[in-house]
């Protein structure tokens, strides 16, 4: 018997927290005999807010793993903060805090906003990245890397601020190009670093096979990743007397008689080679300019093309013609050789930049359809494939051979051959930053570059450093950091002061949170084969190359070291949505629409907020935040929690079965089945309004002799139950005001009756004459009407009564329909 309550989420929320915490109720034991279920969000930043985004990634992903947890699963939900980063550097420098314990302090606030989301987090679990016990292992996988030759030391470019004498992270340039922190143009500058062989792994990183992912972000990897197979051939020319070649590759082989021209990256080492002395002014001016422009820029398609001509002809080793050398920053050093043949007929890039500069466009691939034409009056280029025309002994060859025969030819040649390759680059990893993990190498004058020892790992980033004012790394200039000795011969040498890229911390962090706290080994076998790989993972689609494509890296280059058992990191992968500011913009600080929710917290209490969160929309799809809504969903809480304490105020039950309890425990089974169903699918929206529209009724049916009914009581408890993976407090509230003992979160997720998830129904006989001719089901609430016209439309039974008259129709309610003719 409990007394009537308002619901006052402020007196219960904080209560059942504590009481969760202090019985350990979400830590995943390890030796649990019931099946795993590893459910992780992706690893928070500690910017030391929690912010609707936040709230909107874990809110629903707890309901999912305590819906998990409910059906029987052993569930392992960890969280943690990926602790190194930019934004500690940034405060560091301007508030000349230190780094670490600006850090540590934003942690400490947003453990406190992650335990007002009441998720089920396993905290003993928790990792921080920038602590030296987790990015000891952070190293120690470097080492590993670097062993097997899967990590190496090159020139790379990187960009570089000439006013601060430093080099600067993409987002510290401005759109403009320009330094955010100086103002000076940024330039791309060839600097020692580090980088992962990724690139090893491309074709296998193209299969998804095993893993169940939106296809959206397969699609980006696959873009990402870039596979593109045709052919390399050998362009070549004279050069100080020498026959020196030039290769290019194409995915189109086939065109090759229609190169009328050839552009190169105004960075290729044959510009200088090629350029004549009386173009050699207009040439450098051009390199230079190109310097000065991101990747993306110069890959942007809206962009006009410029290039210029560098007096230089390369000869087409397929026709023998001489080609005029272009050099364009369409053309990128990174991707292929840095160099392309220009078909422009059949390549719209191409196309656009002979229309330009007035070079010839020859047609040399004629689609079956097509009649010929003179190229000068296209409007753009024709990129499909056809017969070969003007290719000299390959005229006629129809486009399914063409490829092939012209890779054959230039093979036999020698000439070139058969390629596939890659858009995908290697991971470049080093940071001319300080707050990193460092990267465990060391350099001696007599032995190089010298991995340091495992046993003398972590290498410890020091947490006093004198920053420059411009931002360069202080690292280099920390005497005591930097000298150190040979790992072999024990003389001076100095470390690296580069720090890793914080994505490689991230990489790895999923495999830590199964044994956190092993100090032998970043990770043991055994916690492999329990929890890994994860079984979903849910977090944002900005996520859908980086982050998810280097996981993936990770995973199978450690299989392949035999360090883990698995193939993928993520088995089920899922991207909420965005939540708008309430103008239907994209909430950020500059348009003034930030919504943060510790305001509605404060006001409607942690479950209405991760409800509304639920019901604003499909989970991935996002929705627009209008706090009016939530006064809808806050009301649902105060009904039902009306309901539930009014029931069990009345007291006595009654255990007799009538049409209206039948009903009610149809009701029960019915929702049961919905948000089963809706929740297994992240359809929490649906989810709800199947609990709001049982609740509707229930509360319809509050005064009236059902609400005393034992159905009408297990219809409530049930929806406490469905109701607990979404809001947490009420609900284990509730469930301990109406007697039950024991968490409401460690019950079993109810179960349902097939057959009662169904209208009722009977059959209904038809008879004609007293013989049964028809059997039809029907819903039991058919009305008498219904039922009789249902009979004499019936075309079985119609066929029966044929010409005869009827001379009447008798009916039975809930058996049967028996139409009387007369013989005529
Ligand atoms: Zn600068
Ligand atoms: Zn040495």
């Amino acid at each position: 018997m409990i007394t009537r309550t308002k619901y006052n989420p402020k007196e219960i929320e904080g209560k059942w927290r504590t009481s969760w915490e202090a019985a350990g109720l979400y830590h995943a034991p390890d030796n649990s005999p019931k099946p795993k279920f590893y459910n992780l969000v992706m690893l928070p930043y500690p910017s030391g807010d929690l912010h609707m985004g936040h709230w909107y990634n874990f809110a629903p992903a707890d309901a999912y793993g305590r819906f998990m947890r409910m059906n029987g699963f052993n569930v392992m939900q960890p969280i943690g903060f990926d602790a190194f980063g930019l934004p500690a550097e940034n405060a560091a420098i301007s508030h000349g805090v230190q780094a670490r314990t600006w850090t540590l302090q934003n942690i400490d606030a947003m453990r406190q906003q992650l335990r007002v989301l009441g998720a089920q987090w396993d905290w003993e679990r928790e990792i921080i990245s920038c602590l030296p016990e987790y990015y000891k292992w952070s190293q120690w996988l470097f080492l590993q890397f670097y062993k097997r030759g899967l990590a190496y030391r090159t020139k790379a470019p990187a960009n570089w601020c000439p006013g601060c004498n430093t080099t600067l992270a993409n987002e510290q340039v401005l759109p403009d190009g320009t330094c955010e922190r100086c103002g000076s143009v940024v330039i791309r500058k060839e600097i020692d670093q580090w980088l992962l062989r990724i690139t090893n792994y491309a074709e296998e990183l193209l299969n998804f096979s095993h893993i169940e992912w939106p296809d959206k972000t397969v699609t980006m990897q696959h873009n990402w990743i870039g596979r593109s197979e045709g052919a390399e051939i050998r362009f070549w020319a004279e050069i100080a007397g020498h026959r020196e070649e030039i290769p290019v590759f194409t995915t189109r082989p086939d065109t090759i008689y229609g190169a009328t021209f050839f552009v190169l990256a105004p960075e290729h080492p044959w510009v200088e080679k090629i350029t004549t002395p009386d173009h050699k002014a207009e040439v450098d001016a051009y390199v230079d300019q190109a310097r000065h422009m991101s990747e993306i820029e110069r890959m942007s398609t809206e962009k006009e093309k410029t290039g210029v001509f560098t007096g230089g002809y390369v000869t087409n080793p397929v026709s023998g013609e001489q080609v005029p050398v272009w050099i364009a920053d369409y053309v990128l050093m990174g991707y292929g050789s840095g160099a392309i043949m220009g078909v422009p007929a059949h390549d719209e890039r191409d196309f656009e930049f002979a229309r330009k500069f007035g070079i010839p466009i020859r047609e040399v691939i004629r689609a079956a359809d097509e009649a010929p034409s003179d190229p000068a009056t296209w409007t753009e280029a024709r990129e499909s494939l056809g017969v070969m025309v003007n290719s000299g002994p390959f005229d006629g060859t129809p486009a399914s051979e063409a490829i092939a025969k012209m890779i054959s030819y230039i093979e036999e040649q020698g000439i070139g051959k058969h390629m596939v390759t890659y858009r995908l680059r290697d991971w470049l990893i080093s940071r001319q930053r300080y707050w990193g993990a460092p990267i465990p190498i060391v350099y001696c004058e007599q032995h190089g570059m010298v991995p340091v020892p495992e046993e003398q790992l972590p290498v410890l980033l020091p947490d006093n450093v004198q920053f420059k004012p411009g931002g360069e790394s202080p690292l280099r200039y920390e005497a005591d950091f930097v000298n150190t000795t040979c790992p072999i011969c024990g003389g001076h040498a100095t470390r690296e002061a580069d720090t890793m890229d914080t994505f490689i911390c991230s990489s790895w962090y999923f495999l830590r949170y199964a044994d956190p706290h092993n100090d032998e080994q970043a990770w043991s076998e055994e916690a492999m084969q329990r929890w890994l790989p994860v079984d979903q993972y849910i977090g944002g689609a900005e996520h859908a190359v980086m982050h998810l494509l280097y996981a993936r890296f990770f995973v199978k280059a450690l299989r392949d070291m035999g360090y883990l058992h698995f193939d993928e990191p993520f088995t089920r992968l899922f991207h909420q949505g965005i939540v708008l500011g309430p103008d239907g913009q994209k909430m950020s600080k500059s348009r003034g629409n930030v919504v943060a929710p510790d305001n509605f917290v404060r006001k409607y209490g942690t479950d209405t907020v991760r409800c509304y969160m639920m019901f604003m929309g499909p989970f991935d799809a996002g929705g627009t935040f209008k706090a009016d809504n939530l006064e809808g969903v806050w009301r649902f809480m105060n009904r039902f929690w009306g309901v539930v304490t009014d029931s069990w105020v009345e007291g006595k039950v009654n255990t007799q079965e009538t049409a209206e309890s039948k009903a009610i425990e149809r009701l029960r089974n019915k929702t049961i089945k919905r948000v089963t169903e809706d929740l297994r699918n992240f359809r929490f929206n649906t989810a709800l309004a199947a609990l709001m529209e049982c609740n509707n009724v229930l509360v319809k049916q509050q005064n009236e002799p059902v609400a005393r009914t034992a159905a009408y009581r297990k219809a409530l408890e049930t929806m406490l139950q469905l109701l607990a993976p979404m809001a947490p407090h009420i609900t284990e509230e509730l469930w301990h005001q109406t007697g039950h003992t024991g968490s409401i979160h460690l019950t079993d997720w109810p179960s349902y009756d097939e057959a009662l998830t169904h209208d009722e129904t009977f059959t209904l006989v038809m008879q004609v004459n007293g013989k049964v001719r028809e059997r039809v089901e029907v819903p039991a609430t058919i009305s008498e009407s219904e039922a009789r016209m249902l009979a004499l439309n019936n075309p079985r039974v119609a066929s029966f009564i044929g010409e005869h008259t009827v001379q009447k129709v008798i009916y039975i309610p809930g058996k049967l329909v028996n139409i009387v003719v007369r013989n005529s």
